[in-house]
């Protein structure tokens, strides 16, 4: 099947789908010999009867069993969709064989993929694509034989501080501020990357920084992240000197930021964000060899790639959470999708309820898994 080799080979070529045309989408359909004969199939009004398809191949029975799901615009073939996250009916494009090593080369080793575990990776398919199959073996397998990722996932053997759970009841309450670095000079000369989290919203953005100079870091803070986001009534730094330095503590008492720090003698107290760091670090570290002096000019589009997948432990994405709408990727086909509001009238503000709602429970029961499995680790580890 795939060639680890072919993997790493295969020119990455981000703007893939926004080259093909309809007809090019529909003809990829018609060479397929599986793809065609469901097209072929649903152009009768009649479902096929079992002893016509018996015979045929597992795959062409897992697209009969959906043939409600099944449908057909303009000539090309689609499988409706509901998102539990929107309720909306999205339509997915049934996906030729033949494109999907590149559809998982776009969605999960390019800059706009990052390398993201096998769950996002599937979540990232599921809003554009399907084909029969799409969620056991192929994509799994993929993520498993991808070498980028086994360097990564090699298991740590150092042992984890316990999770210290904090409750916070909205976007903005609180707001983990972290240094990762140094690591190769860019180009443009930065070194360290300051990431910032909401606790709430898991929603992170990450800056290149030439130094972590107070100043530097409060400039970005503000600049960067403030002016865009709002104030945060909370600041949890570690016990880096720039956080505690004098400038930064103004910064905050001007802005009327409360600002908390970890207890040198408990530096593990911010778990959340040393778990979150670390899928970021996981992300940027995929990359830094590649992009050993440009990894900077890929952090916007790796950091976009994780704020757009879904959470494991909210169970939506950070960008869902935070802006209350699930952001468009700039990977979407150019056909048109025909998207069916299961509520065309549903008001925006019935959303962000929904939005806020669910949140507290399952992500505090999730967290209190979390945190079983982090001692459950630390446990084997010891
Ligand atoms: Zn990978």
């Amino acid at each position: 099947m795939l060639d680890e080799n072919e993997i790493e080979e295969t020119p990455i070529v981000t703007n893939w789908f926004n080259n093909k045309t309809p007809d090019e989408f529909k003809q990829a359909q018609l060479d397929d010999p599986i793809i065609s004969q469901i097209l072929t199939w649903k152009k009768s009004p009649e479902k096929p009867k079992w002893p016509e398809i018996s015979h045929l191949s597992q795959h062409h029975k897992t697209y009969w069993s959906q043939w409600e799901r099944l449908t057909v615009v303009e000539g090309i073939l689609y499988r409706k969709w509901e998102n539990t996250t929107t309720n909306d009916i999205n339509l997915q494009y049934v996906l030729p064989c033949a494109d999907r090593n590149r559809v998982l080369l776009l969605l999960h080793n390019d800059q706009l993929g990052g390398h993201l575990g096998f769950k996002r990776t599937i979540a990232r398919i599921r809003h554009r694509f399907y084909w029969a199959g799409y969620n056991t073996s192929f994509v799994e397998r993929w993520c498993k034989r991808c070498t980028e990722c086994q360097k990564r996932n090699q298991p740590s053997h150092h042992t984890r501080g316990q999770m210290k759970s904090y409750i916070v009841g909205e976007p903005m309450e609180r707001v983990s501020l972290d240094i990762l670095g140094p690591v190769t000079r860019t180009y443009k000369g930065n070194k360290y990357v300051i990431v910032v989290t909401d606790y709430f919203t898991r929603y992170a953005e990450a800056y290149g920084v030439p130094d972590i100079e107070a100043q530097t870091v409060a400039d970005k803070l503000l600049e960067e992240f403030i002016c865009r986001y709002g104030l945060p009534v909370q600041i949890h730094t570690d016990q880096g000197s720039q956080f505690t330095s004098d400038l930064f503590i103004q910064m905050c008492k001007k802005l009327n930021i409360d600002k908390t720090r970890n207890s040198p003698f408990h530096p593990q107290s911010s778990g959340l964000v040393e778990r979150l760091n670390r899928t970021i670090e996981d992300m940027i570290s995929k990359f830094v060899p590649k992009h050993q002096k440009d990894w900077d000019q890929y952090l916007p589009y790796l950091m976009m790639a994780y704020r757009s997948s879904v959470h494991e432990t909210l169970g939506e994405t950070p960008c869902f959470m935070m802006m209350g709408r699930e952001v468009r990727l700039p990977e979407g086909p150019k056909v048109k999708f025909k998207v069916v509001h299961v509520n065309r009238l549903k008001p925006f503000q019935g959303n962000m309820k929904r939005w806020y709602q669910p949140v507290g429970e399952p992500a505090q029961n999730t967290r209190f898994q979390v945190r079983n499995k982090l001692d459950r680790e630390q446990t084997d580890h010891d």
